[in-house]
Protein backbone atom coordinates (compact mmCIF):
# COMPACT_ATOMS: atom_id res chain seq x y z
CA UNK A 1 0.00 0.00 0.00
CA UNK A 2 2.77 2.13 0.47
CA UNK A 3 4.59 1.90 -3.07
CA UNK A 4 1.17 3.66 -4.03
CA UNK A 5 2.48 6.85 -3.10
CA UNK A 6 3.99 9.05 -5.72
CA UNK A 7 7.13 11.05 -4.57
CA UNK A 8 7.06 14.71 -4.52
CA UNK A 9 10.03 15.34 -6.92
CA UNK A 10 8.23 13.47 -9.53
CA UNK A 11 4.74 14.65 -8.83
CA UNK A 12 6.31 18.62 -9.38
CA UNK A 13 8.03 17.40 -12.30
CA UNK A 14 3.99 16.88 -13.56
CA UNK A 15 1.17 18.94 -15.16
CA UNK A 16 -1.64 19.58 -12.80
CA UNK A 17 -4.10 16.86 -14.41
CA UNK A 18 -7.48 17.12 -11.73
CA UNK A 19 -6.01 13.33 -10.90
CA UNK A 20 -5.56 11.24 -7.43
CA UNK A 21 -2.60 10.91 -6.00
CA UNK A 22 -1.29 9.86 -2.45
CA UNK A 23 1.96 11.64 -0.93
CA UNK A 24 3.83 10.82 2.07
CA UNK A 25 6.18 12.95 3.75
CA UNK A 26 7.18 15.56 7.31
CA UNK A 27 5.12 18.97 7.68
CA UNK A 28 7.76 21.42 6.85
CA UNK A 29 5.44 24.34 7.77
CA UNK A 30 1.71 24.85 8.42
CA UNK A 31 0.39 28.46 7.20
CA UNK A 32 -3.31 30.18 7.99
CA UNK A 33 -4.72 26.31 9.03
CA UNK A 34 -4.39 26.11 5.20
CA UNK A 35 -1.32 25.52 3.66
CA UNK A 36 0.76 22.83 4.83
CA UNK A 37 4.27 22.80 3.63
CA UNK A 38 5.26 18.80 2.97
CA UNK A 39 8.34 17.52 2.08
CA UNK A 40 9.43 14.09 1.14
CA UNK A 41 13.06 13.87 1.43
CA UNK A 42 13.18 13.13 -2.79
CA UNK A 43 13.59 16.91 -3.38
CA UNK A 44 14.67 20.46 -2.27
CA UNK A 45 11.01 21.61 -3.35
CA UNK A 46 8.23 21.30 -0.87
CA UNK A 47 4.91 20.28 -2.33
CA UNK A 48 1.90 22.96 -1.55
CA UNK A 49 -1.02 20.87 0.12
CA UNK A 50 -4.52 22.58 0.69
CA UNK A 51 -6.56 21.54 3.34
CA UNK A 52 -9.73 23.65 2.67
CA UNK A 53 -10.89 25.64 5.43
CA UNK A 54 -14.25 23.84 7.28
CA UNK A 55 -12.99 20.16 5.83
CA UNK A 56 -11.15 19.31 8.38
CA UNK A 57 -11.74 18.97 12.21
CA UNK A 58 -9.92 21.31 14.61
CA UNK A 59 -8.08 18.53 16.20
CA UNK A 60 -6.64 16.90 13.12
CA UNK A 61 -5.49 20.39 12.16
CA UNK A 62 -4.05 20.94 15.67
CA UNK A 63 -1.88 17.97 14.89
CA UNK A 64 -0.21 19.39 11.92
CA UNK A 65 3.08 20.32 13.50
CA UNK A 66 6.29 20.79 11.96
CA UNK A 67 8.10 17.87 11.50
CA UNK A 68 4.57 15.62 11.91
CA UNK A 69 4.53 12.62 9.13
CA UNK A 70 1.51 12.40 6.90
CA UNK A 71 -0.29 10.37 3.88
CA UNK A 72 -2.34 12.66 2.41
CA UNK A 73 -4.82 11.79 -0.65
CA UNK A 74 -6.18 14.45 -3.11
CA UNK A 75 -6.10 15.68 -6.44
CA UNK A 76 -3.15 17.84 -8.34
CA UNK A 77 -4.60 21.12 -9.51
CA UNK A 78 -2.95 24.59 -10.89
CA UNK A 79 -2.13 26.28 -7.92
CA UNK A 80 -2.85 30.21 -7.51
CA UNK A 81 -0.28 30.66 -5.28
CA UNK A 82 3.36 32.20 -6.65
CA UNK A 83 6.15 30.14 -6.86
CA UNK A 84 4.32 26.75 -7.63
CA UNK A 85 2.53 25.55 -11.16
CA UNK A 86 0.38 22.78 -8.75
CA UNK A 87 -1.19 22.42 -5.39
CA UNK A 88 -2.53 19.06 -3.91
CA UNK A 89 -5.96 19.77 -2.97
CA UNK A 90 -6.34 17.70 0.25
CA UNK A 91 -9.61 14.97 0.47
CA UNK A 92 -8.14 12.85 3.22
CA UNK A 93 -5.30 13.34 5.66
CA UNK A 94 -4.10 10.64 7.90
CA UNK A 95 -1.24 11.47 10.85
CA UNK A 96 1.54 8.58 10.42
CA UNK A 97 3.41 10.09 13.42
CA UNK A 98 2.93 13.32 15.47
CA UNK A 99 5.78 15.70 16.40
CA UNK A 100 5.76 17.43 19.43
CA UNK A 101 6.54 21.00 17.89
CA UNK A 102 7.64 22.47 21.81
CA UNK A 103 9.93 20.10 21.67
CA UNK A 104 11.46 19.63 18.41
CA UNK A 105 14.82 21.15 17.81
CA UNK A 106 14.50 22.45 14.56
CA UNK A 107 12.54 25.81 14.18
CA UNK A 108 11.77 27.38 11.14
CA UNK A 109 14.49 29.64 11.19
CA UNK A 110 18.38 29.75 10.18
CA UNK A 111 20.68 27.98 12.62
CA UNK A 112 24.34 27.30 12.96
CA UNK A 113 26.29 24.71 11.22
CA UNK A 114 27.80 23.67 14.84
CA UNK A 115 24.26 23.58 16.22
CA UNK A 116 23.06 21.23 13.56
CA UNK A 117 26.07 18.91 13.98
CA UNK A 118 24.78 18.24 17.90
CA UNK A 119 21.54 17.06 16.39
CA UNK A 120 23.47 15.18 13.58
CA UNK A 121 20.33 12.94 13.44
CA UNK A 122 17.60 15.29 12.81
CA UNK A 123 20.14 18.02 10.37
CA UNK A 124 18.64 15.77 7.09
CA UNK A 125 15.40 17.94 7.60
CA UNK A 126 16.94 20.95 6.63
CA UNK A 127 16.77 21.91 3.39
CA UNK A 128 21.00 22.24 3.54
CA UNK A 129 21.66 18.82 4.87
CA UNK A 130 18.96 17.71 2.09
CA UNK A 131 20.79 18.89 -0.27
CA UNK A 132 23.92 17.83 0.59
CA UNK A 133 23.36 14.46 1.09
CA UNK A 134 21.52 14.18 -2.60
CA UNK A 135 24.35 15.83 -4.08
CA UNK A 136 26.95 13.09 -2.43
CA UNK A 137 24.87 10.27 -3.51
CA UNK A 138 25.35 11.37 -6.63
CA UNK A 139 28.88 11.67 -6.53
CA UNK A 140 29.03 8.28 -5.32
CA UNK A 141 27.06 6.76 -8.25
CA UNK A 142 29.24 8.85 -10.43
CA UNK A 143 32.47 7.36 -9.02
CA UNK A 144 31.13 4.16 -9.96
CA UNK A 145 29.70 4.40 -13.35
CA UNK A 146 33.37 6.44 -14.12
CA UNK A 147 34.91 3.70 -13.52
CA UNK A 148 32.61 0.88 -14.84
CA UNK A 149 32.20 2.35 -18.04
CA UNK A 150 35.89 2.63 -18.42
CA UNK A 151 36.57 -1.52 -17.39
CA UNK A 152 37.95 -1.11 -14.07
CA UNK A 153 36.94 -3.30 -11.28
CA UNK A 154 35.18 -2.20 -8.20
CA UNK A 155 37.61 -4.18 -5.50
CA UNK A 156 36.62 -4.61 -1.66
CA UNK A 157 40.32 -4.34 0.30
CA UNK A 158 40.22 -5.12 3.64
CA UNK A 159 39.24 -2.82 6.50
CA UNK A 160 41.63 -4.43 8.94
CA UNK A 161 44.92 -4.49 8.21
CA UNK A 162 48.06 -5.77 9.51
CA UNK A 163 50.26 -3.76 7.89
CA UNK A 164 51.31 -0.80 9.83
CA UNK A 165 54.06 0.23 6.81
CA UNK A 166 51.68 3.41 5.87
CA UNK A 167 50.56 4.48 8.96
CA UNK A 168 52.50 4.55 11.83
CA UNK A 169 51.57 6.51 14.60
CA UNK A 170 48.22 7.70 13.41
CA UNK A 171 46.26 4.02 12.90
CA UNK A 172 43.20 2.56 15.16
CA UNK A 173 44.15 -0.93 17.06
CA UNK A 174 41.80 -3.29 16.41
CA UNK A 175 42.05 -5.83 19.63
CA UNK A 176 39.99 -8.00 21.70
CA UNK A 177 42.36 -8.28 24.20
CA UNK A 178 40.78 -7.00 27.44
CA UNK A 179 41.71 -3.14 28.54
CA UNK A 180 42.51 -4.01 31.66
CA UNK A 181 45.60 -6.89 32.33
CA UNK A 182 46.18 -7.86 28.65
CA UNK A 183 48.43 -10.70 27.88
CA UNK A 184 52.33 -9.63 28.24
CA UNK A 185 55.15 -10.87 26.80
CA UNK A 186 58.45 -11.70 28.45
CA UNK A 187 59.47 -8.27 28.83
CA UNK A 188 56.20 -6.37 29.04
CA UNK A 189 54.98 -5.53 26.13
CA UNK A 190 51.04 -6.33 25.29
CA UNK A 191 51.12 -9.94 23.76
CA UNK A 192 49.45 -9.66 20.34
CA UNK A 193 50.29 -13.93 19.95
CA UNK A 194 47.02 -13.76 22.39
CA UNK A 195 44.99 -11.56 20.34
CA UNK A 196 42.15 -12.31 17.62
CA UNK A 197 44.12 -12.40 14.59
CA UNK A 198 47.45 -13.65 16.29
CA UNK A 199 48.86 -10.57 16.11
CA UNK A 200 48.68 -6.55 16.07
CA UNK A 201 45.95 -5.30 13.67
CA UNK A 202 44.85 -2.01 12.85
CA UNK A 203 42.14 -0.20 11.05
CA UNK A 204 43.17 0.50 7.29
CA UNK A 205 44.53 4.04 6.32
CA UNK A 206 44.35 3.16 2.68
CA UNK A 207 43.54 0.39 0.45
CA UNK A 208 46.24 1.17 -1.98
CA UNK A 209 48.82 -1.79 -1.43
CA UNK A 210 45.91 -4.38 -1.69
CA UNK A 211 44.87 -2.40 -4.45
CA UNK A 212 48.07 -2.89 -6.47
CA UNK A 213 47.57 -6.45 -6.33
CA UNK A 214 44.78 -6.20 -7.91
CA UNK A 215 45.74 -4.18 -10.80
CA UNK A 216 48.54 -6.18 -11.61
CA UNK A 217 46.55 -8.78 -12.63
CA UNK A 218 43.02 -7.32 -13.35
CA UNK A 219 44.52 -4.51 -14.43
CA UNK A 220 42.72 -1.40 -14.09
CA UNK A 221 41.00 -1.35 -10.58
CA UNK A 222 39.65 0.51 -7.82
CA UNK A 223 38.55 0.90 -4.32
CA UNK A 224 35.58 2.89 -2.77
CA UNK A 225 35.48 2.24 1.30
CA UNK A 226 36.36 4.17 4.52
CA UNK A 227 39.38 4.86 5.75
CA UNK A 228 40.93 5.94 9.35
CA UNK A 229 43.10 8.08 10.59
CA UNK A 230 44.01 8.91 14.25
CA UNK A 231 45.16 11.74 13.52
CA UNK A 232 44.99 14.66 16.23
CA UNK A 233 44.02 17.22 13.79
CA UNK A 234 40.95 18.80 14.61
CA UNK A 235 41.05 20.90 11.05
CA UNK A 236 37.95 21.49 8.39
CA UNK A 237 39.53 19.24 6.12
CA UNK A 238 40.50 16.11 8.33
CA UNK A 239 37.89 13.11 9.61
CA UNK A 240 39.47 10.34 10.98
CA UNK A 241 36.91 8.37 9.50
CA UNK A 242 36.46 9.00 5.81
CA UNK A 243 35.60 7.65 2.66
CA UNK A 244 39.03 7.44 -0.45
CA UNK A 245 38.47 6.24 -3.62
CA UNK A 246 41.50 4.52 -4.92
CA UNK A 247 42.27 3.96 -8.25
CA UNK A 248 45.33 1.68 -9.00
CA UNK A 249 45.96 1.04 -13.03
CA UNK A 250 48.44 -1.75 -14.52
CA UNK A 251 50.54 -0.16 -17.68
CA UNK A 252 50.32 3.55 -16.69
CA UNK A 253 52.51 6.00 -15.52
CA UNK A 254 52.97 9.59 -13.75
CA UNK A 255 51.08 11.48 -16.68
CA UNK A 256 48.28 9.05 -17.65
CA UNK A 257 47.45 9.10 -13.96
CA UNK A 258 47.50 12.71 -13.95
CA UNK A 259 45.10 12.55 -16.98
CA UNK A 260 42.42 10.29 -15.43
CA UNK A 261 42.50 12.25 -12.36
CA UNK A 262 41.75 14.85 -14.15
CA UNK A 263 38.98 13.48 -16.16
CA UNK A 264 37.39 11.39 -12.92
CA UNK A 265 37.26 14.73 -11.17
CA UNK A 266 35.68 16.76 -13.83
CA UNK A 267 33.48 13.87 -14.85
CA UNK A 268 31.66 13.48 -11.36
CA UNK A 269 31.49 17.24 -11.26
CA UNK A 270 29.70 17.52 -14.58
CA UNK A 271 27.58 14.45 -13.00
CA UNK A 272 26.15 16.38 -10.39
CA UNK A 273 25.55 19.63 -12.01
CA UNK A 274 23.46 17.65 -14.41
CA UNK A 275 21.32 15.42 -12.15
CA UNK A 276 21.48 17.96 -8.93
CA UNK A 277 20.59 21.71 -10.32
CA UNK A 278 18.06 22.25 -7.82
CA UNK A 279 20.35 21.39 -4.70
CA UNK A 280 23.27 23.07 -6.30
CA UNK A 281 21.18 26.34 -7.22
CA UNK A 282 20.23 26.36 -3.62
CA UNK A 283 23.54 25.94 -2.28
CA UNK A 284 25.01 27.94 -4.34
CA UNK A 285 22.49 30.71 -2.53
CA UNK A 286 23.25 29.10 1.04
CA UNK A 287 26.85 29.77 0.48
CA UNK A 288 26.50 33.20 -1.45
CA UNK A 289 24.43 34.06 1.98
CA UNK A 290 26.95 33.07 4.06
CA UNK A 291 29.80 34.72 2.57
CA UNK A 292 27.88 38.34 2.64
CA UNK A 293 28.91 38.00 6.36
CA UNK A 294 32.56 37.82 5.80
CA UNK A 295 34.87 40.92 5.12
CA UNK A 296 35.32 41.56 0.94
CA UNK A 297 38.21 40.06 0.97
CA UNK A 298 37.43 36.52 2.36
CA UNK A 299 34.75 36.20 -0.13
CA UNK A 300 35.19 33.80 -3.07
CA UNK A 301 35.40 35.14 -6.01
CA UNK A 302 33.07 33.17 -8.19
CA UNK A 303 29.49 31.76 -7.11
CA UNK A 304 29.94 27.98 -6.45
CA UNK A 305 28.40 27.09 -9.87
CA UNK A 306 30.28 29.71 -11.19
CA UNK A 307 33.71 27.87 -9.77
CA UNK A 308 32.23 24.59 -10.63
CA UNK A 309 31.99 25.62 -14.33
CA UNK A 310 35.60 27.34 -14.32
CA UNK A 311 36.92 23.77 -13.22
CA UNK A 312 34.98 22.09 -15.79
CA UNK A 313 36.37 24.31 -18.85
CA UNK A 314 39.94 25.13 -17.71
CA UNK A 315 42.63 22.44 -17.60
CA UNK A 316 44.12 22.17 -14.21
CA UNK A 317 47.60 23.66 -13.66
CA UNK A 318 50.54 21.27 -13.70
CA UNK A 319 54.07 22.15 -12.48
CA UNK A 320 56.48 20.14 -10.60
CA UNK A 321 57.40 20.82 -7.06
CA UNK A 322 60.58 22.64 -7.92
CA UNK A 323 58.75 24.96 -9.79
CA UNK A 324 56.19 25.63 -6.74
CA UNK A 325 58.63 26.46 -4.18
CA UNK A 326 60.28 29.05 -6.83
CA UNK A 327 56.69 30.70 -7.01
CA UNK A 328 56.28 30.64 -3.07
CA UNK A 329 59.51 32.47 -2.70
CA UNK A 330 59.43 34.79 -5.45
CA UNK A 331 54.98 35.87 -4.20
CA UNK A 332 54.32 38.63 -2.32
CA UNK A 333 53.48 36.33 0.34
CA UNK A 334 56.78 35.53 0.88
CA UNK A 335 58.33 38.47 0.50
CA UNK A 336 56.44 40.71 3.25
CA UNK A 337 56.72 37.34 5.58
CA UNK A 338 53.18 36.36 5.46
CA UNK A 339 54.04 32.61 5.27
CA UNK A 340 53.99 31.03 9.07
CA UNK A 341 55.63 28.44 7.65
CA UNK A 342 59.65 28.11 6.42
CA UNK A 343 59.71 28.08 2.27
CA UNK A 344 62.77 26.37 1.14
CA UNK A 345 63.47 22.90 -1.30
CA UNK A 346 62.62 20.07 0.38
CA UNK A 347 59.60 21.41 3.23
CA UNK A 348 56.54 19.40 2.92
CA UNK A 349 54.05 21.87 1.60
CA UNK A 350 51.72 23.71 4.42
CA UNK A 351 48.41 24.10 3.85
CA UNK A 352 49.48 28.28 3.74
CA UNK A 353 51.39 26.96 0.80
CA UNK A 354 48.93 25.07 -1.50
CA UNK A 355 46.24 27.74 -0.40
CA UNK A 356 48.52 30.54 -2.23
CA UNK A 357 49.09 28.43 -4.71
CA UNK A 358 45.68 27.77 -6.05
CA UNK A 359 43.89 30.84 -4.65
CA UNK A 360 46.25 33.30 -5.02
CA UNK A 361 48.55 32.41 -7.99
CA UNK A 362 47.26 30.35 -9.86
CA UNK A 363 43.29 30.40 -9.18
CA UNK A 364 42.41 27.17 -10.49
CA UNK A 365 43.40 23.25 -9.51
CA UNK A 366 46.68 22.63 -9.87
CA UNK A 367 48.69 19.57 -9.97
CA UNK A 368 51.47 19.54 -7.96
CA UNK A 369 54.15 16.78 -9.95
CA UNK A 370 58.05 15.13 -8.71
CA UNK A 371 58.27 15.95 -4.81
CA UNK A 372 61.31 15.62 -3.02
CA UNK A 373 61.98 11.92 -2.27
CA UNK A 374 62.48 12.28 1.55
CA UNK A 375 58.69 13.92 2.02
CA UNK A 376 56.90 10.92 0.21
CA UNK A 377 56.18 7.37 1.03
CA UNK A 378 58.48 4.50 0.31
CA UNK A 379 56.22 2.91 -2.81
CA UNK A 380 56.74 6.56 -4.96
CA UNK A 381 58.69 5.61 -8.18
CA UNK A 382 62.14 7.79 -8.31
CA UNK A 383 62.85 9.92 -11.14
CA UNK A 384 66.17 9.62 -12.60
CA UNK A 385 67.54 12.79 -11.08
CA UNK A 386 67.86 11.30 -7.75
CA UNK A 387 66.13 12.88 -5.67
CA UNK A 388 62.42 13.28 -6.50
CA UNK A 389 59.79 10.37 -6.74
CA UNK A 390 56.77 10.69 -9.43
CA UNK A 391 54.45 11.95 -7.39
CA UNK A 392 51.16 14.55 -7.85
CA UNK A 393 49.15 15.63 -5.69
CA UNK A 394 45.82 17.96 -6.88
CA UNK A 395 45.39 20.89 -5.34
CA UNK A 396 41.90 22.79 -4.96
CA UNK A 397 41.02 26.36 -4.45
CA UNK A 398 39.14 26.39 -0.63
CA UNK A 399 39.94 22.80 -0.23
CA UNK A 400 43.94 22.41 -0.55
CA UNK A 401 45.21 18.63 -1.20
CA UNK A 402 42.28 16.78 -2.54
CA UNK A 403 44.19 13.99 -4.60
CA UNK A 404 46.94 12.22 -3.46
CA UNK A 405 48.95 9.71 -6.60
CA UNK A 406 51.68 8.45 -8.05
CA UNK A 407 53.43 6.15 -10.01
CA UNK A 408 55.00 3.20 -8.10
CA UNK A 409 58.09 1.82 -7.86
CA UNK A 410 58.03 -1.09 -10.12
CA UNK A 411 61.52 -1.57 -9.65
CA UNK A 412 62.68 -4.54 -6.85
CA UNK A 413 65.76 -3.78 -5.92
CA UNK A 414 65.21 0.59 -6.01
CA UNK A 415 61.97 -0.08 -4.01
CA UNK A 416 64.14 -2.18 -1.41
CA UNK A 417 66.62 0.57 -1.30
CA UNK A 418 63.86 2.81 -0.53
CA UNK A 419 62.45 0.48 2.10
CA UNK A 420 65.49 -0.01 4.23
CA UNK A 421 66.29 3.96 4.22
CA UNK A 422 62.67 4.22 5.42
CA UNK A 423 62.65 1.44 7.89
CA UNK A 424 59.72 -0.24 6.23
CA UNK A 425 60.06 -3.80 7.07
CA UNK A 426 60.42 -5.69 3.76
CA UNK A 427 59.26 -9.25 5.98
CA UNK A 428 55.80 -7.88 6.89
CA UNK A 429 55.28 -6.49 3.40
CA UNK A 430 56.78 -10.11 1.61
CA UNK A 431 52.98 -10.32 -0.81
CA UNK A 432 53.49 -6.74 -1.45
CA UNK A 433 57.35 -6.82 -2.90
CA UNK A 434 55.84 -10.42 -5.03
CA UNK A 435 54.04 -8.14 -7.49
CA UNK A 436 57.25 -6.46 -8.60
CA UNK A 437 58.91 -10.48 -8.42
CA UNK A 438 56.92 -11.97 -10.68
CA UNK A 439 55.77 -9.85 -13.88
CA UNK A 440 56.41 -6.58 -12.16
CA UNK A 441 54.94 -3.80 -14.58
CA UNK A 442 54.90 0.08 -14.64
CA UNK A 443 51.50 0.82 -13.03
CA UNK A 444 50.22 4.43 -10.96
CA UNK A 445 47.02 5.21 -9.09
CA UNK A 446 45.93 8.08 -6.75
CA UNK A 447 43.35 8.89 -3.75
CA UNK A 448 40.80 10.90 -3.87
CA UNK A 449 39.11 11.93 -0.12
CA UNK A 450 35.59 11.72 -0.82
CA UNK A 451 34.28 14.05 1.48
CA UNK A 452 36.76 16.62 0.44
CA UNK A 453 35.02 16.18 -2.99
CA UNK A 454 31.87 17.06 -1.59
CA UNK A 455 32.84 19.76 0.45
CA UNK A 456 34.26 21.35 -3.29
CA UNK A 457 30.90 20.97 -5.01
CA UNK A 458 28.29 21.39 -2.50
CA UNK A 459 30.66 24.44 -1.05
CA UNK A 460 30.01 23.37 2.82
CA UNK A 461 33.20 25.11 4.40
CA UNK A 462 33.89 22.27 7.00
CA UNK A 463 34.34 18.37 6.30
CA UNK A 464 31.88 17.38 9.10
CA UNK A 465 29.40 18.55 6.81
CA UNK A 466 30.16 16.84 4.26
CA UNK A 467 29.18 13.50 5.30
CA UNK A 468 26.25 11.83 7.25
CA UNK A 469 27.62 11.47 11.35
CA UNK A 470 31.12 12.57 11.69
CA UNK A 471 34.13 11.40 13.38
CA UNK A 472 36.31 13.87 14.66
CA UNK A 473 38.85 13.80 18.08
CA UNK A 474 36.24 13.71 21.00
CA UNK A 475 33.53 13.24 19.04
CA UNK A 476 31.58 10.00 17.89
CA UNK A 477 27.94 10.34 18.55
CA UNK A 478 25.47 9.02 16.43
P1 LIG B 1 46.68 15.97 4.24
O1 LIG B 1 48.08 16.45 3.97
O2 LIG B 1 45.61 16.92 3.81
O3 LIG B 1 46.50 15.47 5.62
P2 LIG B 1 47.44 13.39 3.25
O4 LIG B 1 48.71 13.73 2.56
O5 LIG B 1 47.51 12.80 4.60
O6 LIG B 1 46.49 14.70 3.27
P3 LIG B 1 46.87 11.10 1.59
O7 LIG B 1 47.45 10.17 2.57
O8 LIG B 1 47.58 11.33 0.31
O9 LIG B 1 46.55 12.50 2.28
O10 LIG B 1 45.35 10.65 1.31
C1 LIG B 1 44.72 10.80 0.04
C2 LIG B 1 43.55 11.75 0.12
O11 LIG B 1 42.67 11.44 1.19
C3 LIG B 1 43.93 13.20 0.38
O12 LIG B 1 44.30 13.84 -0.80
C4 LIG B 1 42.66 13.77 0.95
O13 LIG B 1 41.74 14.09 -0.10
C5 LIG B 1 42.08 12.63 1.73
N1 LIG B 1 42.37 12.69 3.17
C6 LIG B 1 43.55 12.44 3.80
N2 LIG B 1 43.43 12.53 5.13
C7 LIG B 1 42.13 12.83 5.36
C8 LIG B 1 41.37 13.04 6.54
N3 LIG B 1 41.92 12.92 7.75
N4 LIG B 1 40.05 13.33 6.42
C9 LIG B 1 39.48 13.42 5.20
N5 LIG B 1 40.14 13.24 4.05
C10 LIG B 1 41.45 12.95 4.11
MN1 LIG C 1 47.31 13.75 6.51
Amino acid sequence: MFNKRIKIKQLLAQEPDNQEVTVMGWVRSFRNNQFIALNDGSTNSNLQVVAELGKFNDTLLKRLTISASLKITGAVIPSLGKGQKLELKAATIEILGDSDAEKYPLQPKKHSMEFLREIAHLRFRTNTFGAVFRVRHSLAYAVHKFFNDKGFVYLHTPIITASDAEGAGEMFRVTTLPAHNPPLTENGAIDYKEDFFGRATNLTVSGQLEGELGATALGEIYTFGPTFRAENSNTPRHLAEFWMIEPEMAFCDLEDNMNLAEEFIKYIIRYAMEHNREDLEFLAQRLADEEKQLPLDKRSELGLLEKLDFVLNNNFERITYTQAVDILLQSPAYKKKKFQYEVKWGIDMQSEHERYLVEKHFKKPVIVTDYPLEIKAFYMRRNDDGKTVAAMDILAPGIGEIVGGSQREERLNLLLQRMEAMHVPAEELWWYLDTRRFGTVPHAGFGLGFERMVQFVTGMSNIRDAIAFPRTPGSAEF
